[in-house]
């Protein structure tokens, strides 16, 4: 079962000036970012895994501001096989009760954060009190915590490394380093190696075919090639646009580590027991159940991208 544990929600209403004006610094240029995630759209682009993780984000710095309950309110609609992640801007003093009430109250079962578009340092006192509360409530956190296109933020706040101090502080936590952690791909191979409660995706980062290998030759140096989860970063790419983009890089790997790493751990990476690992219930509903709208040929549903 292929699990995509890296998906964003959001409508045009969310997301601001600062956000639209420099998003285009992507390197691809093939992000549409007014795309209005719909049900119909998600299930589309989420062909052929059957499952997902989904959140929205909130970074006041960088101009994105998705509600809680309007993620809720789009896993509602997706009725089953998306598990929603909460998120909150650890800069807002209500950061960590809002993080209670929509995991309480909206049924979001994990938390995301992207510290840099946050303009926050993993370390700084407030970015504690969020992760202390999510280790107390059992959410996992899926923290993107690297290089970013935005403007907000210090870069020398961004190192995965300070994640370090975070899974040491909190060990019954989960903590999943985004499209790991690039370009500090070696330091998050580390800190995965030493804390046994965090893990790693590969959101989007096919994009970097020389960032990627050498994230995987570092992961599997450092023998955690198990704790890299497979996940697409949607909607700037899909699962398989990430599946034809892994295929030659496993190939490659293969060179350069003949026996040792090749497709089958490409096929590993995509049966990854994602929910699992992070301890996350299964609903036992397939994204790609034949009734759900969104399913069959392109164009059956009726939602397009705006
Ligand atoms: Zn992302």
């Amino acid at each position: 079962m292929i699990i995509d544990c890296h998906t964003h929600y959001w409508e045009p209403k969310h997301l601001g000036e600062a956000w639209l004006a420099q998003v285009g610094r992507i390197k691809s240029g093939e992000v549409n970012e007014r795309v209005c995630v719909t049900p119909d759209v998600y299930r589309r682009a989420m062909r052929p895994a059957a499952r997902s993780i989904v959140f929205g984000m909130q970074a006041k710095a960088a101009g994105i501001m998705v509600d809680n309950d309007d993620l809720a309110d789009f896993v509602t609609r997706m009725g089953g096989g998306v598990i929603g992640f909460l998120s909150v801007d650890p800069t807002d003093p209500g950061a960590a009760d809002e993080v209670e009430r929509a995991s309480q109250d909206l049924g979001l079962r994990g938390v995301k954060l992207g510290l840099p578009y946050q303009a926050i340092s993993p370390v700084d006192e407030r970015a504690l009190r969020v992760f202390e509360r999510c280790e107390r409530l059992g959410l996992p956190v899926l923290v993107h915590q690297g290089a970013i296109f935005s403007s907000a933020g210090r870069m020398v706040e961004a190192n995965p490394i300070l994640l370090d101090d975070v899974a040491l502080k909190f060990p019954q936590m989960k903590l999943i380093i985004a499209h790991l952690g690039h370009p500090w791909v070696n330091e998050t191979a580390i800190v995965m190696r030493r804390n046994p409660n965090v893990f790693s995706d590969v959101a989007a980062l096919y994009r970097r075919p020389t960032m990627m290998m050498a994230g995987l030759s570092a992961a599997h140096e450092y023998n955690v090639l198990d704790k890299v989860l497979f996940g697409t970063d949607y909607p700037f790419t899909n699962v398989e646009g990430t599946i034809e983009g892994l295929t030659p890089i496993f190939e490659a790997m293969s060179r350069t580590f003949p026996g040792e790493l090749g497709p089958s751990h490409l096929e590993e990476l995509l049966h990854r027991p994602t929910l699992e690992l992070l301890e996350l219930p299964d609903d036992g509903v397939s994204l790609q159940r034949p009734d759900a709208a969104g399913v069959g040929a392109d164009g059956a549903g009726g939602d397009s991208p705006s």
